[in-house]
Order: structure tokens, then C-alpha cells, then sequence
């Protein structure tokens, strides 16, 4: 006999749609500070415990929200900064899916304070499996702060599938670590049960943020690139690559960002790494921040629901900018032999 088909009641479709954004608590983390990016933040504090599996909390003070909105923002395809399909090739915030928050509440526990620029009051929302079970006002101060608990307690065959506190942690420290290199006038910090893992000065100087995020030693050894073309597709490359002997064992530490924007972007991380030739062994990679800047269209940051990986429309001309900016400065610090041959 064949099975009968059925419609997914709304509470299922949501969880289901919610695992295409919330994956484990570092996507967690990424919505909730893309947001406060997006509201015009100067300060965002990140505090998690057991690598975010037992509690996640961002807070800023950016614009905040008045009852309304915050009402508005735990819905479903609501936001404030897409209004329809034409303004996606221009979008210059984070966010425009208005799905995060909504997704984080239909599958831990939600607690929103915020209170607006100049606004009179403050209020708190609370959601809990998708619905606002608690809405009134607090005394808070300006800018928002998200405290998300209790993630995947309805949905076990996800919390069981998060690895240790440390390898969770590990993701979290990623994703706050490139958007406070992406963000250097930001002063962004990070907490992790209880220990200040770092905290950016949010002075406009990359050089600085480089320095808390990954130390006194790395950020010696960084030199910076910079590059711009008057025509073409890629405008201009500009950041900083480490002494080639200062590398790791793994890519993560290549943040890459388009328009100022944090991305993953494997081109450009691969450019980097060619751009060093021999001086880098197999397996090894450089320390480096570099933000490349296109003229709208020339990137798709819709692909993926994650915003993982962006597209490039011209990615050959984007390689070799940037391997040709990185290269230049390595060359120009005296950290190269040669430049290397092109194939
Ligand atoms: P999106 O970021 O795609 O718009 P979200 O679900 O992440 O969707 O947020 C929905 C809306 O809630 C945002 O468009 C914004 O108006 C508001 N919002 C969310 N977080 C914040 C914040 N930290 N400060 C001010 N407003 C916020
Ligand atoms: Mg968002």
C-alpha cells in the first residue's frame, strides 16, 4: 500500500527550516553578531558556556528595537533591511533573510532585551519553541542583548550530534574572530565560561585587532597588501599576510572578506596561499586578512542559507589580484626570492 501523503504541521516545517540556519552553536553566534553589526554596534560582547551548547549571549549597543519590532523581528521573513528582490543586488548589511532570530527561537530557548536609541523604554521578549511566551518592559540599557539557551532540546537527534564543548568552541572562536578582524572599529570580546579568550580595542587599526585576536607574535610578523586597479573587476586588494614562517597547520586562520563583509571565499584562500610559492610547505598556511573590493554584481552572497561560500562572477581575474597584491607585498617586505612563475 502506498504511504499516504501528508502536510507538515507549521511547528515541524519550522524546525526543519531551522536547521538549514542553526547548525550548531557557532551559526548561533554568527546571526546573532552579523545583527548587531548590522545595528550599527561600536561594541559587541559575546559570552558563551560549554562551547555555546549551554548558553550563548550577544550584546550591543546598537540601535535596539522598540516592543514593536521586537515583535516583528522573532516572525517569520521579517526584517528591516530587504524590502523586495531588486534591493539583493545591492544589499550592503549582513542579514536580509529575516529568518535568524526566528529559526534560533524555534529551537532553544530565545531571551531578547533591547531597548532603542533615545527610547523611552526597554523591553523583554522571551520566545520558547517558536512562540513569544513572555513579552513586557525591563530597565535595560540601549542596544540588545540575545541570550539563547537550551539549543536543540527539541530536536535531540541534533543536540546529540554537537561534538565536545572544545571543538564547539573552537567554531565559535572562528566565527567572532573573523568578524572582529572584518571589523577592527568595532570593539568586539569574547568569553568563554568565564575567561576572556579576547577583546578587540575597536579603534579602526587592523593591525590592532590582529594583535588581540591572535597575539603579540603573529601580528609582528604581519605586512600589509594593498592594491587597486582602475578597471576591471576586482578594484582592490588590501589587508595583511604573515612572514611566511610564521603559519599553521590549518587554513582557518585566512579570514577573507568582500566589500568589508566576512565571507568564505576558498579563491581567494587559495590565491593567498600561491602567492607564497615554496616559501610555504605543503600543509602549512599563512596568518592573513585581506578585503577585496568589487563593484556590485560582481559577488553572490545569496547562494547558501548559511552564507557560507560566496560565487564570484569574474573568479579568474580575482585570483590574480590577489595573488599578485599578496605577492608584492611579500616581494616588497623582502620575504620572497622571486616572483613566482606564472602557468
Ligand atoms: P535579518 O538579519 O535577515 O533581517 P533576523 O531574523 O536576524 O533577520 O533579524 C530580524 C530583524 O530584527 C532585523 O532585520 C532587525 O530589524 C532586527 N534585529 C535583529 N537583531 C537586532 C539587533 N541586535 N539590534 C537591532 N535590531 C535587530
Ligand atoms: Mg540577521
Amino acid at each position: 500500500m502506498a504511504p499516504e501523503i501528508r502536510e507538515l504541521d507549521a511547528e515541524t516545517r519550522d524546525r526543519i527550516a531551522a536547521g538549514e540556519v542553526v547548525e550548531r552553536p557557532a551559526s548561533v553566534v554568527k546571526e546573532l553578531v552579523e545583527n548587531a553589526l548590522d545595528a550599527d554596534a561600536s561594541r559587541v560582547d559575546v559570552t558563551v558556556e560549554a562551547g555555546g551548547k549551554d548558553r550563548i549571549v550577544v550584546a550591543d549597543d546598537g540601535v535596539g528595537m522598540s516592543e514593536t519590532d521586537a515583535r516583528a523581528a522573532v516572525k517569520e521573513h521579517t526584517t528591516s533591511k530587504l524590502r523586495d528582490v531588486s534591493d539583493l543586488d545591492t544589499i550592503g548589511t549582513l542579514g536580509f533573510r529575516g529568518e535568524a532570530l526566528h529559526a534560533i527561537g524555534s529551537v532553544a530557548r530565545l531571551r531578547l532585551r533591547t531597548k532603542p536609541r533615545d527610547g523611552t523604554r526597554g523591553t523583554e521578549l522571551v520566545v520558547e519553541g517558536g512562540d513569544v511566551v513572555d513579552c513586557g518592559p525591563v530597565g535595560c540599557p540601549e542596544g540588545t542583548t540575545v541570550e539563547v539557551t537550551a539549543l536543540f532540546e527539541n530536536v535531540p537527534a541534533r543536540r546529540k550530534y554537537l561534538k565536545t564543548d572544545t571543538t564547539e568552541f573552537d567554531h565559535v572562536q572562528q566565527v567572532v574572530a573573523g568578524y572582529a578582524l572584518a571589523a577592527p572599529d568595532v570593539a568586539v570580546r569574547l568569553d568563554h565560561d568565564g575567561r576572556e579568550t579576547f577583546a578587540t580595542p575597536g579603534d579602526g587599526d587592523r593591525q590592532s585587532a590582529v594583535l588581540e585576536v591572535y597575539g603579540r607574535e603573529v601580528a609582528a610578523s604581519m605586512v600589509s597588501v594593498e592594491q587597486s586597479w582602475d578597471d576591471g573587476p576586482v578594484a582592490g586588494v588590501a589587508g595583511l599576510v604573515s612572514h611566511p614562517e610564521t603559519n599553521r597547520a590549518g587554513r582557518d586562520y585566512m579570514t577573507t572578506l568582500v566589500n568589508g563583509r566576512y565571507v568564505t571565499a576558498s579563491a581567494v584562500r587559495e590565491a593567498i596561499v600561491e602567492a607564497y610559492g615554496r616559501q610555504l610547505a605543503a600543509d602549512r598556511y599563512p596568518f592573513a586578512v585581506i578585503d577585496i573590493d568589487l563593484p556590485p554584481g560582481g559577488v553572490d552572497v545569496n547562494v547558501h542559507p548559511r552564507k557560507l561560500e560566496v560565487l564570484f562572477s569574474d573568479e579568474k581575474t580575482v585570483r590574480e589580484r590577489v595573488e599578485n597584491a599578496v605577492e608584492s607585498a611579500l616581494l616588497d617586505a623582502g620575504l620572497l626570492r622571486s616572483r613566482a612563475p606564472r602557468g
